[in-house]
């Protein structure tokens, strides 16, 4: 991964960026710092009011594991789209919120009769279309994720399952994921081209099947990652924006 404020980040953002660029941003991690209960992190201010006015000029998606309802109450800012559970709800045209889920229901079933075998700091995330288990506040984060990784190998049936930071998120074997959810929304948008910003696991699924004609960018260069570019930390998200805001409306200028 290259630094994305590097000459070369510069130069490739100014040959990407158009004021159609489909713009994708994962939430926890990207747009909002990681904090230890996933119910705690909000948009800092300075990302909040740069997304404000990207979102005026530009075509934005934020693609976040969260639900919608989740998501929609953290945003400050109105993207043009907003899709959750890591592309199994809020894609156009694909269905509510309200169908039946009878893998996460069992799941939570199977989890809840195993509680007394899990270590203590371990909680469950219901989403709707998936469910996540969180051991940020594990005392031993290690035993935690040991026992969570044995038990998710019991549950029927079967999960995809997505790691994270901190976070095992259990999805039906048939959901989409974030690769799949910025794909759809891409030919639904008529983008030519598309920017990703992420910075776990999950989004790992962009970054290696990234198309010809998507710029993947991740947060932090913490672990091994396909990505193309790199921020050093989420601190830098704010200035990212602005200045792939300030490339846009210098294009709309010249083409206005
Ligand atoms: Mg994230």
């Amino acid at each position: 991964m290259r630094y994305i404020f590097s000459p070369y980040g510069e130069a490739a953002m100014a040959r990407f960026i158009r004021k159609d660029t489909l713009l994708a941003f994962d939430f926890d991690g990207t747009l909002a710092p990681i904090v230890p209960l996933p119910d705690a992190a909000r948009t800092p201010t300075a990302i909040c009011l740069a997304m404000r006015r990207l979102c005026e000029i530009a075509n934005v998606a934020v693609i976040t594991g969260r639900s919608v309802a989740d998501i929609r109450e953290r945003l400050d800012f109105t993207p043009k789209y907003i899709v959750g559970n890591h592309g199994a709800e809020g894609l156009p045209g694909s269905a509510g919120t309200d169908e039946p889920r009878p893998d996460v229901e069992a799941w939570t079933r199977q989890v809840d009769t195993a509680r007394d075998r899990l270590p203590p700091g371990i909680f469950l995330e219901d989403k709707g279309h998936s469910l996540s288990l969180h051991y940020r506040t594990a005392s031993n984060r290690e035993a935690a994720k040991q026992a969570i990784d044995a038990l998710v190998q019991t549950l029927s049936p079967r999960p995809r399952v997505i790691g994270g930071k901190c976070v095992v998120n259990l999805l039906p074997a048939n959901a989409s994921d974030k690769f799949d959810a910025l794909l759809a929304l891409q030919r639904h948008d008529g983008a030519r081209n598309a920017l990703f910003i992420g910075d776990d696991e999950t989004d790992e699924s962009v970054f290696r099947r990234a198309l010809p004609d998507w710029l993947t960018i991740r947060v932090g260069h913490d672990a091994p990652s396909a990505a193309a570019y790199c921020l050093n930390s989420q601190n830098e998200m704010a200035s990212l924006i602005q200045r792939i805001d300030s490339m846009i409306r210098a294009q709309r200028k010249e083409t206005a």
